[in-house]
């Protein structure tokens, strides 16, 4: 599948595209290129945008983590659980029961 980027107007193939599910197509109108160059030139504007977006909207913030541990909830728990049976796993949760024996 090739699509054209509106930003740089270049054919490229759909892998060339971050994927964007409110789209019409499922992805972005722009190339990853196009949208790293944008991302690089407006960083500073974008990043402040965001973080006076979450300190003006905590209870969307909210909703949309909520809403996005709902749709993902079993890869967020297979996650954890392979996490816990995995070396690194397990030392970090002997690591975590040491401190609570020192603690307690
Ligand atoms: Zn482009």
């Amino acid at each position: 599948m090739i699509k054209v980027c509106s930003k740089c107007g270049k054919s490229k193939p759909l892998s060339e595209f971050h994927r964007q599910k409110a789209s019409k197509d499922g992805y972005y109108s722009s190339c990853k290129l196009c949208r790293h160059i944008y991302y690089e030139t407006h960083r500073e504007r974008i990043l402040k945008n965001c973080a006076e977006w979450r300190a003006t909207n905590p209870d969307k913030l909210r909703e949309i983590h909520r809403r996005y541990y709902k749709s993902q909830r079993k890869q967020i728990l297979e996650n954890a659980r392979r996490y816990r049976q995995s070396e690194k796993g397990k030392a970090t949760r002997r690591a975590w029961l040491a401190r609570q024996r020192k603690g307690g």
